[in-house]
């Protein structure tokens, strides 16, 4: 390093890594640019490797996305792989390689240091623990697939995104497969009514599930479980989570938040303001209560905060936003996504907020193949803001709470949802598209109109309220919600007379009917409110 040129050391060569390596390369020519990365591989796909454990994506090669030749000759990038940063002086501004093929140690000075260490998989510390497979990188994967002709049954401990993607793959191999989730539902991030159709379609393809209990103890060929229970395990693999690896930055005495994610600001510097960090080791910007105390280890999010650290050690204007969540996962053809706060949130922070439950087609019913999807939308009570969106389904899902997403990184209200102009023909969609009804559906909340949430209707009901159904007999006999009444809402006009002038609660399939008898029975003075969701957010509720 001559004494004008500046050196970046950036330790972790994968997406926060390598994202921040390149962009520093486009910004700058003449820097110095280091990349140490304790792994055999830089830039790799390790979104894809649950794909290649199931055989959809058939080359391993295809995983490895850029070597430190290629990065070398387009990008003029060091990188050096199985070199790993075992210590950082700050006073010297130095860190300590360990060369992992000689063994030698080398200090290496740097005017920018970033960690891009990303975060490990949790793995609980139970006996028996050690037999359990972890899939974080490529040599994780090859590990599975090594056993994979002996793996059945096979036990994956969590069923979050990646615990869901190893279930599906692992079915593609042959394998019979279990999840144990400790909490009451899988896929944590979601409501339980929006899981519980997710649950029921992975049991559809032959994955059992448990949950609420968790492992206690893995034998040979088993596991026990903490409700006294044992479940066969040929193969058992640990999804339960991840932790930051923040343990480099604390050891040298950076500030670490209580989850584990390194302490940075808007520009991605720790507190020692020649540091940064980025990807899963960062804490990031809650999106619901500001301030830098949430972890999401998403790659999205990795890959842009790589690109914004090197435009802010380049001088460029650059600040890390809030970050919402956003998050998809696919699961034997069903979408699953998410952004923002989930209600379990919302009401643990004691805020106000109101709730939509949807069920459209994802395009126009009769155009063919239209597939059903659920929504939900989570909107703050007192401002109209967007609070979080989650939806399950087939093709569009993914595109709904994309454009949600976006619109609350705009700050555009629920009520403005309404009015997106959004491109619509038969077969992508409806001419009032799902994110467009939600937003009608926030404009008649916003305008004082009652709904009932799902976990309500019991206490509701026996407490005096007459429930009201107003599907039609077929569909009411299909199944129903008890004491329900059925007046299908064409006879409602010359029926009204048979609800008894108590408190009504108006249902339907999905909300849409109920929103026309709410309308009819409150404009001739009945105290009403309809179920949000209807009969399908009720079902997939209590099931
Ligand atoms: P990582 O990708 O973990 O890279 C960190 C690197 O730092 C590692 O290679 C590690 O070896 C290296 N390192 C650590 N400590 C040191 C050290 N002291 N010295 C040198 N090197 C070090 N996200 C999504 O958004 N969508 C998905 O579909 C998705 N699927 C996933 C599937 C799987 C199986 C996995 C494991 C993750 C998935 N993710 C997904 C998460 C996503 O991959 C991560 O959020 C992203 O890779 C984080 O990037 P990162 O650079 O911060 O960390």
């Amino acid at each position: 390093m001559t004494a004008t040129t500046r050196r970046t050391v950036i330790v972790g060569g994968v997406a926060a890594g390598m994202s921040a390596a390149t962009r520093l390369r486009r910004n700058d020519e003449t820097r110095e640019i280091l990349v140490l990365e304790r792994g055999d591989h830089v830039s790799f796909a390790n979104c894809g490797l649950p794909y290649h454990v199931g055989g959809v994506i058939p080359d391993r090669a295809d995983l490895l996305l850029q070597t430190p030749d290629t990065l070398a000759a387009r990008f003029r990038l060091d990188v050096r792989v199985r070199h790993e940063v075992i210590a950082i002086d700050r006073a010297n501004r130095t860190v300590t390689a360990l060369d992992l093929y000689t063994d030698q140690r080398s200090e290496i000075g740097y005017d920018e240091l970033v960690l891009a260490t990303g975060a490990a998989p949790v793995r609980p510390s139970i006996p028996g623990i050690e037999r359990a497979h972890t899939l974080r990188d490529l040599a994780d994967m090859d590990g599975i697939l090594a056993v994979i002709r002996s793996a059945s049954p096979a036990v994956i401990l969590g069923g979050g995104f990646i615990g869901l993607e190893l279930a599906e793959n692992l079915t593609h191999r042959g394998v019979d497969v279990a999840i144990v989730e400790l909490a009451d539902q899988i896929l944590p991030p979601l409501d339980p009514e929006m899981a519980a159709p997710v649950a029921e379609h992975l049991r559809r393809h032959g994955v059992r599930i448990r949950t609420g209990v968790s492992a206690q103890a893995i034998t040979a060929d088993a596991i026990s479980l903490s409700d006294g229970s044992t479940i066969r395990a040929d193969l058992v693999i640990a999804a339960i989570g991840v932790r930051p690896e923040s343990g480099l930055a604390e050891r040298a005495g950076l500030a670490v938040g209580p989850r584990g994610g390194v302490r940075v600001d808007g520009h991605q510097r720790t507190s020692d303001p020649h540091i940064f960090a980025v990807g899963d080791v960062a804490e990031k910007i809650d999106a619901l209560h500001g301030g830098a105390s949430s972890l999401v280890p998403l790659a999205n999010t990795a890959n842009r905060h790589g690109r914004l650290v090197a435009d802010v050690i380049c001088g460029r204007p650059a600040h890390a936003r809030p970050a919402l969540g956003t998050a998809v996962v696919g699961v034997f053809g069903l979408t699953v996504a998410t952004t923002g706060s989930n209600e379990k949130r919302l009401r643990a922070t004691g805020q106000r907020y109101r709730v939509i439950h949807s069920h459209p087609a994802n395009h126009a019913g009769y155009y063919p193949g239209a597939e059903p999807m659920s929504l939900k939308l989570l909107i703050d009570a007192d401002t109209d803001a967007i609070l979080g969106a989650q939806g399950v389904g087939g093709d569009g899902v993914d595109k709904r709470i994309d454009v949600i997403a976006t619109a609350m990184r705009g700050k555009l209200t629920a009520t403005d949802l309404a009015d997106l102009e959004l491109a619509y023909a038969p077969q992508f969609g409806s001419a009032k598209d799902p994110v467009n009804m939600l937003g009608m559906v926030a404009d008649n909340l916003a305008a004082g109109e009652r709904t009932v949430q799902w976990h309500e209707v019991e206490r509701l009901v026996e407490d005096g309220a007459t429930l009201v159904d107003v599907r039609t007999p077929a569909e009411f006999a299909d199944g129903a919600i008890p004491k329900a009444v059925n007046i299908p809402l064409d006879e409602l006009r010359a029926r009204e007379g048979e609800i008894p002038s108590s408190r009504v609660i108006v249902t339907c399939a999905v909300g849409q009917r109920g929103h026309s008898a709410a309308r009819l029975l409150s404009q001739i003075g009945r105290d009403v409110a309809n179920l949000d969701g209807g009969y399908r957010t009720w079902a997939a509720g209590t099931s």
